[in-house]
């Protein structure tokens, strides 16, 4: 029996990357997943190749009408709301705050902090009709420190709002039996990591102590350990995946 079997999830920015892995990775332990994104022929291939488990949504996360329908559709089609994967994100130009246009930090924001609301605002009705619910929330190291300030003010003023929102909605419905846990992942070799840092990962490799860039999958165990009941107990807390970056 999968650690998700019979678990229906939502996993945004499912396309490709790491959401494209969570998505992978849950069906393969048993769960159904509506897979969201902006990028439909990747988005609908991947869901393809998942079959009768998965559908695809064409979805910008920062869209609320958007998000009801994609709460909606996962309700009609599948029955309930388990999981949430709050994984969608972008890194918005690589240029220090007095170089920042106003426009792209607000589009960091909009798609990094308050799409993480509007996804929790989103599914958290039904997981408190059924008494409970998993919502995992993608942050970064970067909503740890601020030293590898990677690559501009706004992806690390979003990611460190990402843990502020996850804490106090873990607050707010523990009483629902609703967990809401944070991931931080350190260098994890994606297309969005290879476009800001190029393929070997740039400098990053040499501050990592376990000396290598993390894999997709990697984080994808611990999507699914948050995601099953096999973490139970655990809410509101941050789960730093960067080997050993952070503790230096
Ligand atoms: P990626 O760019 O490879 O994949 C992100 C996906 O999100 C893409 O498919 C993209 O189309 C989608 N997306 C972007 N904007 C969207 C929007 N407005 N609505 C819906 N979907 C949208 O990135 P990744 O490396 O897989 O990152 C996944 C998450 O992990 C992000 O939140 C990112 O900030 C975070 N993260 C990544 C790393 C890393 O090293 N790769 C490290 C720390 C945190």
């Amino acid at each position: 029996m999968g650690r998700l079997e019979g678990k229906i999830a939502i996993v945004t920015g499912a396309a490709r990357g790491m959401g494209a892995a969570h998505a992978r990775g849950f069906v393969a332990e048993g769960a159904r997943v509506v897979l969201t994104d902006v990028r439909p022929d990747l988005g609908a291939a991947l869901a393809t190749e998942l079959g009768d488990s998965a559908v695809y949504v064409d979805h910008d996360v920062s869209d609320w009408p958007g998000w009801q329908d994609v709460a909606s559709l996962a309700l009609s089609r599948f029955g309930k709301i388990d999981v949430l994967v709050n994984n969608a994100g972008i890194l918005g130009p690589s240029v220090p705050i007095a170089e920042l246009d106003e426009d792209d930090y607000a589009r960091v924001c909009a798609v990094n902090q308050h799409a993480v609301f509007l996804g929790m605002k989103a599914v958290l009705p039904a997981m408190i009709a059924a008494g409970k619910g998993s919502i995992i929330n993608v942050s970064s190291i970067s909503g740890i420190v601020a030293n590898y300030g990677f690559p501009n003010a706004a992806y690390v003023a979003s990611k460190f709002a990402v843990r502020g929102l996850t804490k106090a909605a873990a607050v707010e419905y523990g009483k629902y039996n609703i967990r809401v846990n944070s991931v931080h992942p350190g260098f994890i070799y994606t297309p969005m990591m290879v476009e800001a840092a190029g393929e070997e990962g740039g400098d990053a490799t040499g501050m990592i102590p376990l000396g290598r860039i993390g894999r997709d999958d990697e984080v994808t165990q611990l999507a699914i350990f948050l995601g099953s009941d096999e973490s139970s107990y655990i809410t509101g807390a941050e789960h730093i995946i960067d080997a050993g970056m952070t503790v230096q």
